[in-house]
């Protein structure tokens, strides 16, 4: 691939901005990649804020941690139920049942909301319009 500017040079990459073959002379280098010098610069870099800034993924990650918080507390609360029937529960039976089945939901529970809890602080400082002064 030669130069988009030099047609007798040996491009070194590809615009971000425009994806032209660029030598290293028209190289301008940008924080995630190399933009045309003077051209495609400052384009070059806006694109690339907007892309992480707007991405998918993180947008979806942090919605995946959110639904793992809510789901956590969902077992957490199903898990109390049950550790209430057992409390008030009088045949032996019931109380091991309930004891287990409460168990099960609270360490579920927990287990899903620390998931979730980990993917939000993650993707937490990534993301302007929310603070972290609480
Ligand atoms: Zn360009
Ligand atoms: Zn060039």
């Amino acid at each position: 691939m030669r130069c988009f500017y030099h047609r007798e040079k040996e491009a070194v990459g590809i615009c971000k901005s425009c994806n032209r073959g660029i030598c290293g002379d028209c190289a301008s280098e940008i924080p995630d990649g190399i933009a045309c010098l003077d051209r495609c610069e400052s384009l070059a870099m806006e694109l690339s804020a907007l892309i992480s800034r707007n991405s998918r993924f993180s947008a979806n990650t942090r919605r995946g941690g959110i639904e793992y918080t809510a789901i956590g507390i969902f077992f957490i609360a199903f898990g109390l139920v049950f550790a209430g029937l057992a409390a008030f529960s009088t045949a032996p039976r019931f109380i091991g049942g309930n004891s287990a089945m409460a168990l099960l939901f609270v360490a579920a529970g927990l287990a899903s909301f620390i998931y979730g809890r980990r993917i939000n602080r993650l993707w937490a400082p990534r993301s302007q319009g929310d603070s972290d002064a609480v």
